[in-house]
């Protein structure tokens, strides 16, 4: 059997958009060896400098008070502290981009919402558990968040409103996701 080539896509970008994430990210660092203008390119995309992440993502967890929001710079080869230019916010695990991470960036639910409707119960009787994805989707409205008591349904986005913050690699591993 031969494969479906649909004569409109690119053959190199259809691969691209299906090959596996970890070939994907040793393509990647294998082009930004063999090629300065790929290393280049990488560099002014994915790394800023230190300075111009802020003082929020310090490891005491303390928040910088007046802080500007600072423009990236386009000069990749200055960089003196050069660290990642996009980071995963650990409360709403979005990915964001740091340099224009602001006070009002973030909205999550500080705890998680637990399934507490009376329907969901009921509806799913000798279920072994009512806390799936699946139930999340069915029943908004019973799973409730602890933090604001609104519920998956009312308030899905979060009641808290703040700057994004990186998780830091260590607890990305350790992470079970
Ligand atoms: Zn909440
Ligand atoms: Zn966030």
């Amino acid at each position: 059997m031969s494969r479906q080539v649909d004569p409109n896509t690119n053959p190199l970008e259809s691969a691209i958009n299906t090959i596996s994430e970890s070939t994907l990210r040793s393509l990647f660092k294998e082009l930004c060896k063999k090629s300065p203008e790929a290393r280049r390119l990488a560099t002014e995309r994915l790394l800023v400098d230190a300075s111009q992440e802020g003082d929020e993502f310090e490891a005491d967890g303390h928040e910088a008070k007046d802080r500007r929001v600072p423009q990236p710079k386009p000069a990749a080869a200055t960089l003196k502290r050069p660290v990642s230019r996009y980071a995963t916010c650990e409360n709403c695990t979005k990915e964001f981009d740091v340099t224009a991470n602001s006070s009002k960036s973030c909205v999550y639910h500080p705890k998680d919402a637990e399934p507490e409707g009376e329907e969901l119960f009921v509806d799913n009787y000798g279920e072994f558990d009512v806390d799936t994805p699946e139930l999340r989707e069915e029943f908004p409205h019973c799973f409730t968040f602890w933090c604001c008591e609104s519920t998956l349904e009312s308030n899905p986005d979060g009641c808290v409103i703040d700057w994004h913050r990186a998780v830091s690699e260590t607890k990305k591993k350790r992470s079970r996701f």
